[in-house]
C-alpha cells in the first residue's frame, strides 16, 4: 500500500520544493509559497543549510578521517548527497541514511549509488526509536563497532519538540566509540525573529512541529563534546567558502556545529 500522504504538507517535500527539486505535491507547493511569502529569505537559508552539510561532511571525511556516517533525517535525494561528498574524500566510506517519511523511502535508490569500495544503506525509521536505528541490520552490516562514526542530524531537530530532543541525540551518540563526531544544524529565530515566527506559524498550522532554538539551546546538544573550529555559528559562517560570500546574517535561520566525542 502506498503510505504517501498527498493531502497535507510534509517537511521533506516542502524542503525539496523550496530548494528547486521535483519530488513534491501541490500541498507542499502551497506550504512552501506561504512560507516564502512570510520570509523571502527562506530559499537562501535552506540552500546555505545544504551547503553547510556538504562542508561539514567533507571536513569529517577529509580532516577528521571518518569512514562511517549515520545520517538522521536525510531528506529527498539532492545532489550531491552526503555519501557522494564523503566518498569523494574516502571512497571506502559507509553511509547509513535514516528518514521516517515514506516519500524518502520511495526515492531511496538514488541514495544507494555507493562507490564500489564503500557502501550505503537506507533505513526507514524514526529518530524517536534510537534502539531500532542502532540495532538495525544496516548499522550492524555497514559499521565496524570499534571505529568512530559521524552522527549527522542536519535540519531535522527543529521538528523534534522538547523535552525529547536532547535525550534522543544522546541515545544515538552514547553508544558510539570515542573519536566519533556529532554534526548538527537546526533552526533559530535569533537573526530574523518576526519573520521566523511567521514561518513557524505556517509549519504549525499544517500540523508540522517547528522549534527554533537559541544559540545556548543548540549549544546544549554539544555538552561534553569538543567543538571543532569555528564552533557554533550560523551555517553560512561555518568554514565559509565562495558560496557564502555576501550572505547576510538576517537571511539565514540555521545554527550549525561539528564536535568530537572525547
Ligand atoms: N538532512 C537533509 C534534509 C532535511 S529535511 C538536509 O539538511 O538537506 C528534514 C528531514 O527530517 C525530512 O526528510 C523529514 O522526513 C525527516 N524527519 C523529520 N522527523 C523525523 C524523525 N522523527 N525521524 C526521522 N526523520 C525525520
Amino acid at each position: 500500500m502506498d503510505r504517501i500522504d498527498t493531502g497535507r504538507a510534509h517537511p521533506a517535500r516542502v524542503y525539496d520544493y523550496v530548494l528547486g527539486g521535483k519530488d513534491h505535491y501541490a500541498v507542499d507547493v502551497e506550504a512552501g509559497d506561504a512560507m516564502i511569502e512570510s520570509w523571502p529569505s527562506l530559499p537562501v537559508s535552506m540552500r546555505q543549510n545544504r551547503l553547510f552539510m556538504e562542508r561539514a561532511a567533507r571536513h569529517l571525511a577529509r580532516e577528521a578521517g571518518i569512514r562511517q556516517f549515520l545520517d538522521i533525517g536525510t531528506g529527498l535525494p539532492t545532489s550531491p548527497n552526503l555519501h557522494e561528498v564523503v566518498q569523494r574524500e574516502r571512497p571506502d566510506a559507509s553511509v547509513v541514511y535514516v528518514d521516517n517519511d515514506p516519500i524518502v523511502l520511495r526515492h531511496a535508490e538514488a541514495l544507494l549509488t555507493s562507490s564500489p569500495e564503500g557502501r550505503t544503506a537506507y533505513l526507514d525509521a524514526d529518530m524517536r526509536e534510537p534502539g531500532t536505528i542502532l540495532g538495525s541490520a544496516a548499522v550492524r552490516e555497514l559499521f565496524d563497532p570499534g571505529q568512530p562514526v559521524a552522527l549527522t542530524v542536519i535540519a531535522m531537530l527543529h521538528f523534534i519538540r522538547p523535552p525529547d530532543d536532547y535525550a534522543l541525540v544522546r541515545r544515538l551518540l552514547d553508544p558510539l566509540p570515542p573519536g566519533s563526531f556529532l554534526a548538527i544544524s537546526t533552526a533559530t529565530a535569533d537573526f530574523a525573529p518576526e519573520e521566523i515566527s511567521r514561518v513557524v506559524r505556517e509549519y504549525e498550522s499544517r500540523g508540522i512541529p517547528m522549534v527554533p532554538r537559541s544559540a545556548a539551546e543548540v549549544g546544549a546538544f554539544f555538552e561534553g563534546l569538543e567543538l571543532v573550529g569555528p564552533g557554533l555559528t550560523q551555517v553560512h559562517r561555518w568554514r565559509p567558502e565562495a558560496a557564502q560570500e555576501g550572505v547576510a546574517p538576517a537571511e539565514v535561520a540555521m545554527y550549525g556545529a561539528v564536535a568530537r566525542k572525547p
